[in-house]
């Protein structure tokens, strides 16, 4: 009997026992446990505890908010290596990439924990004779939060702790691929403290999503994952009038300018292409070599920084990168290797049939370098998401930038260079959201925020960080004057001024 991965409702875990789908181990290819999907009875009673749970809540003080996000930090750290195996049983992380995450994570509930001043408003004294004014950042009720599978621990921890700090109640449907790290989170905040009802989690699949999208109790959506989905969630969400951000794919560049560190631009090329299999929305999938002279040393010196990279079992912390998430999945990525090379493209490094000692029915597919790709073809112009990096050709730097404003998505992108003017001019005229200067994956910490432009985000406000109060509160600008005894008041029929 496989163990079932159920749901978080009003601080208990509950199975419907009605719907149900296999949760693998990536690494060696087996349905280890499976994931009750939530019907919409169970989907309405979270959105219902979240609810009853929201007046309670709203009114606890924002300080006595920030001491539960404290125990919780504190629990996750302690938790941290077990945290970091779910996370490598299910998703096929090695621990070390496992453990990026989790910090990263735990970033973020570090700047939940000063939510008191965050939230504090905006005062002015005499705005007019004995008028004072001030804004307040109230939250908005139930919100929910919709999250990939490709960071388990992260992404949903971008989320609910600011959004519970600023006082919301939270329904989250995390990733049914890989359940149980983000299930296992919520537990500890709920052992750090946190009331009953105030984070619910719902495992599910789109019916679950399409009640988080309709019903009016819920106030605000949050929601990662790829862009066809994103601009679905973003749609559907604001037709049923509720505030949405809707975070997409991704397509990230490097410019490798002639002028480049090249040995530099190669190790951080080789982590923030194959790291966590290319299954990141920051990692650099193509690499566009300005100069054929640059181009062809960049190639060589690639491929043989990647003779040694080491694919394998989560459970081996020497591995550099695990499998990928499914067995379709493995052939979507071996597909667009397949459709490189028919469209002209050449295969400098093939991981399309990788061999890995004992995990024989894993979701393998190895490091893979294609040099001579252009922009017409289907592996470029699709998110691959995949331990896949493919090398374009440009004459000019001009050309490179222009290469990367016309990609429909703009998540992330990089320059490597030792020129500072070239660096200012690319970061100042860039269409993307989030921009390195020699660095690679540039992700933004938590007290920034973090979002791409174009088909990478839909919605105004970026994830974590300044823009989460935004998103997670509405603003109130209160007027206020006490007339003075014995003074009174005249009519006036003129606008206030
Ligand atoms: P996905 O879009 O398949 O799934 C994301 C979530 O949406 C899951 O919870 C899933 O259950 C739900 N979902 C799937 N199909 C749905 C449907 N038809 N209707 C309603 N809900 C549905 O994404 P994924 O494969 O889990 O994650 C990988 C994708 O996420 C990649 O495209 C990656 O670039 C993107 N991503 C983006 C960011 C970012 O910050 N921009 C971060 C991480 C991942």
């Amino acid at each position: 009997m496989k163990t079932t991965v159920g749901h978080l409702i009003n601080g208990e875990i509950c199975v419907d026992g009605v719907r149900a789908q296999s949760v693998f181990n990536p690494s060696t290819g087996a349905a280890s446990k499976q994931v009750d999907l939530a019907t919409i009875a169970t989907v309405e009673q979270a959105i219902a505890s979240a609810q009853a749970a929201f007046p309670a809540w709203r009114n606890t003080p924002p300080a006595k908010r920030a001491q539960v996000m404290f125990r919780f930090k504190q629990l996750l750290e302690e938790n941290a290596d077990g945290i970091c195996e779910l996370i490598g049983e299910e998703h096929g992380k090695i621990h070390h990439d496992a453990m990026g995450e989790l910090l990263r994570g735990i970033e973020n509930v570090e700047y939940a924990c000063g939510v008191p001043e965050l939230v504090k408003g905006e005062h002015s004294r005499n705005v007019g004779p004995g008028i004072d004014s001030w804004s307040e950042f109230q939250p908005l009720g139930v919100v929910a939060g919709i999250t990939p599978f490709n960071f388990p621990a992260m992404v949903p921890l971008w989320m609910y702790p600011m959004a519970i700090a600023c006082g919301n109640t939270f329904v989250l449907k995390p990733s049914e691929r890989d359940p149980s790290s983000t299930l296992f989170i919520a537990e500890l905040l709920m052992e750090a403290g946190l009331p009953k009802g105030v984070l619910n989690v719902v495992n599910g699949d789109k019916e679950a999503v399409d009640v988080l999208l309709t019903d009016q109790r819920v106030k605000a959506v949050s929601f990662v994952g790829s862009t066809p989905i994103a601009e679905y969630i973003y749609s559907t969400a604001n037709a049923n009038g509720k505030r949405c951000q809707a975070l997409g794919g991704a397509k990230n560049h490097a410019i490798v300018m002639p002028d480049a560190d090249m040995d530099n631009a190669v190790n951080q090329l080789l982590g923030a292409a194959f790291g966590s299999s290319g299954e990141r929305c920051m990692a650099l999938s193509v690499a566009v070599a300005v100069g054929d002279e640059a181009a062809d040393t960049l190639v060589s010196k690639l491929k043989e920084a990647m003779a040694p990279l080491k694919v394998g079992a989560f459970s081996n912390r020497e591995n550099d990168f695990g499998p990928v998430i499914t067995g379709a999945h493995r052939q979507k990525v071996t597909g667009y290797i397949d459709s490189a090379e028919a469209d002209g493209a050449t295969v400098v490094v093939d991981g399309r049939n990788p061999q890995v000692e004992g995990y024989r029915e894993g979701f393998f597919v190895g490091a893979t370098l294609i040099d001579n790709v252009t922009t017409e073809m289907k592996s470029y112009q699709e998110e691959i998401f995949g331990p896949v990096l493919q090398v374009v050709r440009a004459n000019t730097m001009e050309q490179a930038m222009q290469m990367i404003d016309d990609h429909e998505y703009g998540n992330g992108t990089c320059i490597f260079t030792r020129d500072g003017e070239a660096a200012r001019y690319f970061s100042d005229n860039i269409q993307v959201g989030m921009v390195g200067i020699n660095v690679p994956l540039p992700v933004p910490v938590s007290y920034h925020s973090f979002g791409g432009w174009k088909r990478s985000l839909f919605g105004d406000l970026h994830a974590y960080g300044p823009d989460a109060v935004r998103f997670y509160t509405k603003r109130k600008t209160i007027t206020q004057r006490w007339p003075s005894s014995g003074v009174r008041e005249g009519v006036s029929f003129a606008f206030p001024s």
